[in-house]
């Protein structure tokens, strides 16, 4: 079966050699040795001053709006992954979407503007499949309105703009290291701030407010990663570079094979070394994807339908209309994108797609 997405194994007795040293710590969770390290080596990996590891890439979208939200609306996309508007609403902040650009998939800072009011206290925004925001834009609308800003930077990994890390913009950048995504701990994820102070208060806040033992500094909660989970990082670590290599190889056998006549790729953001996270395709029609999903479950493919549907059509977030993200999502897939994924496969799915998009 070939699914849009396979989990990279490290080999086991890598993960075992780094098992065995939780075993002789004695120590599994609160910030031991592994995680420390784990840290450490991401820290250098992706040329950060700060990064702080977290149980999971929800937590920090989490923590985020808790110490910038201030119950306010929060500008958002209609276009990427349940999390980064579910995080507003279990916050207690109110999403008003804002719609996508049409090429480059994210939040069209054009229309940020006449979406704020008084009540307008942050733009939580999605690099969505590691194709960074009108970064520039963005910052200039928040600083003359004095918003926050939030990049849910999920997948992004190794990603970079204007030369460093796309983890550097915002006032909180967060990202995932769920077992889908590039980098991965089984379940994990990462907050990141230049702000001392903000970053500061991310790392109290993930540890219940502790000021040691027993002093508090304020609001918590439990975000903490443990060494089981930073175990995983550092046997996948060694393997980054290769696996971003084999990523970049199957998106440009993709853009060889298929046939870009009806059917449209995203376009990457200018100044960006973009990370192959996915490789989404817009058909020309719904149907056109049923019938391309349907004849590619005969080969046992199984591409997914990231993002759909547009997060403004689900119950409990509105009733706002987003013509461009409703009808994109409508129309895109994800088409199977892993270490290893053999040639042959990927001309395989590239001639269904061409064949029934003709
Ligand atoms: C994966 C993902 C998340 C959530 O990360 P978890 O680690 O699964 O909690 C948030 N936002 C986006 C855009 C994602 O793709």
């Amino acid at each position: 079966m070939i699914t849009v997405t396979k989990t990279f194994f490290p080999p086991l007795n890598e993960y075992e050699s780094q098992l065995k040293r939780v075993w002789k710590n004695e120590w599994i969770t609160n910030r031991g040795e592994l995680v420390i390290e784990l840290e450490h080596k991401l820290k250098e990996y992706l040329k950060l001053d700060n990064i702080l590891i977290t149980t999971n890439g929800t937590i920090p979208l989490q923590i985020a709006l808790k110490l910038l939200g201030n119950g306010g609306e929060v500008i958002t996309t209609p276009f990427s992954y349940i999390a980064t508007s579910s995080s507003i609403v279990w916050e207690g902040c109110i999403p008003i979407f804002v719609d996508i650009h049409p090429e480059y998939l994210t939040i069209d800072e054009a229309k940020i503007e006449s979406a704020i009011n008084e009540r307008t206290t942050a733009i939580l925004a999605t690099h969505v499949f590691g194709n960074p925001c009108n970064i520039e834009s963005i910052q200039k609308i928040a600083s003359k309105y004095n918003l926050k800003v939030i990049y849910d930077a999920a997948h992004c990994f190794g990603v970079e703009y204007n030369q460093i890390s796309i983890f550097e913009y915002g006032d909180i950048s967060t990202c995932s290291f769920h077992a889908t995504k590039i980098f991965h701990t089984g379940e994990g994820g990462a907050i990141i701030s230049n702000n001392k102070e903000l970053s500061h208060k991310c790392f109290y806040s993930h540890n219940f407010g502790h000021n040691g033992p027993l002093d508090f500094h304020g609001l918590g909660i439990n975000g903490k990663i443990s060494e089981l989970q930073a175990a995983m990082g550092l046997a996948v670590f060694p393997y980054i570079n290769a696996i971003l290599e084999d990523r970049k190889r199957i998106g440009e056998t993709y853009n060889s094979l298929i046939n870009f006549n009806t059917i449209s790729k995203l376009r990457i953001r200018e100044n960006t070394k973009w990370n192959y996270s996915y490789y989404p395709v817009i058909l020309p029609s719904e149907e056109k994807l049923l019938k391309t999903i349907e004849i590619l479950g005969t080969k046992n493919v199984i591409p997914r339908r990231y993002f759909y549907p547009s997060l403004n059509t689900i119950k409990y977030l509105g009733s706002q209309k987003m013509a461009i993200s409703e009808s994109i999502s409508k129309r895109i897939i994800c088409l199977p994108m892993y270490y290893n994924l053999s040639e042959k496969d990927i001309s395989m799915i590239s001639e269904v797609l061409n064949m029934v998009n003709l």
